[in-house]
């Protein structure tokens, strides 16, 4: 079987857009941008691996964006997009792919077909691109005249993933250090090599300005319009201890909650309401009790399961909702702390996590204090049917 490895460049400073951070790290449906590109491509079948060249100075930045995706550790990058993919290519020589993918971080809208095209294109040849025809009626201008109009015939706008035969682009690259070509194929065509054209997409365009940002929510709201909502609920009993494990954060206390793992009601619930959100059944059958491996556990990997699953259906957590049911301890001294921990978890804003605490005035076995209870809300938004 041919191995496929994904290499995403992610490290340019393009602050164009107006904010502070990079293009790559601004929010697109409440996530940052790179996190569609990575997700998009680690969960392609035929792409065993995946690595971004990151600049280091976003470590923190590009951390966040691709929490609980597996990817290779990132490399940094050099000065020049061309220096950052150089860069990458020699990082991935010791894993010796048969091909590799090079693609732009600030494309997030590439799907399973396009890579696809590009993929049975090298069996063939040594590289292919996705690229769209020229439409528009191109003109040549100078000093605001038109010069000459320019038969568009064999004109084509180049996309990426730019796929290669691994060795033959890292040898190309390596020739070419020092000069600026404009893409990965152009490094291609300079060493010789036929690149093959494949259908490229209107919607894998590249994020540059505002327009694009805004046409990029746009088209995320579009594509994931199927919005589901699910609910879950836990309770763990009191028990011996000195603290208690609610939503991530370990809560001082003078009893502990009882449990196969570490009893962490909140994030129960809402590993619950995440798996009812797309239908996978509940926590029990994910991680049964029975299972020793799960003796113990930190919580987050469940809640992180979920989330797995939710990206793995190319959707994304909307928001979601966590009612703490208890008289002690109090939880609003730790409420922030609990939304940043999920927020964390699930790699989204904290602006989409909610915390709440309740009691019921001494009533039933929380009143009586003999265990917690949680209740949770997730909204998910999955493509609709051929998104
Ligand atoms: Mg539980």
């Amino acid at each position: 079987m041919t191995r496929c490895i994904a290499l995403v460049v992610a490290a340019g400073r393009g602050t164009r857009l107006g904010g502070r951070l990079p293009k790559q790290y601004l929010p697109l449906g409440g996530v940052r941008l790179l996190r569609h590109t990575l997700s998009a491509l680690r969960h392609h079948p035929r792409i065993e691996a995946l690595r971004a060249v990151i600049h280091p100075d976003d470590r923190a930045l590009y951390d966040e964006a691709a929490a609980g995706l597996e990817l290779l550790p990132p490399v940094p990058g050099g000065a020049e997009r061309q220096d950052s993919v150089r860069t990458g290519l020699e990082s991935l020589a010791e894993l010796a792919p048969d091909h590799v993918l090079i693609h732009d971080g600030a494309r997030p809208f590439v799907d399973a077909g396009l890579i696809d095209r590009v993929l049975d294109a090298l069996t063939a040849r040594a590289g292919a691109i996705p690229a769209l025809p020229v439409t528009d009626t191109v003109k040549r201008g100078a000093a605001g005249i038109i010069a000459e109009t320019v038969d568009r015939a064999a004109l084509w706008r180049a996309q990426t993933p730019q796929g290669f035969r691994f060795a033959d682009i890292l040898a190309a690259h390596r020739a070419a250090a020092g000069r600026q070509l404009s893409d990965d194929a152009a490094v291609a065509e300079q060493a010789g090599f036929a690149v093959a054209l494949v259908p490229g997409s209107e919607d894998n365009f590249k994020v540059t300005t505002m327009d694009d940002l805004a046409r990029a929510e746009r088209h995320l709201a579009s594509r994931l319009g199927d919005v589901r909502t699910g609910q879950g609920f836990d309770v763990h009993a009191f028990g011996p201890g000195d603290r208690v494990w609610l939503c991530g954060v370990a809560v001082p206390h003078n009893q502990g909650l009882v449990g196969h793992s570490d009893a962490d009601v909140g994030l129960h619930a809402l590993t619950d309401a995440l798996l009812g959100a797309i239908g996978a059944g509940d926590i029990g059958m994910h991680f049964p009790p029975s299972d020793p491996r799960w003796r113990g556990a930190a919580s987050d990997r469940f809640l992180r399961h979920a989330a797995d699953l939710v990206a793995a259906r190319r959707g994304i957590i909307a928001h979601v909702d966590v009612t703490l049911i208890c008289e002690r301890p109090k939880i609003g001294p730790h409420r922030a702390a609990m939304a940043a921990r999920i927020a964390e978890i699930l790699a989204i804003g904290r602006d989409r996590v909610s915390i709440k605490a309740t009691t019921t005035e001494g009533l039933g076995f929380t009143g009586r204090g003999e265990g917690i209870a949680a209740q949770a809300l997730a909204t998910v938004r999955l493509p609709l049917p051929g998104g």
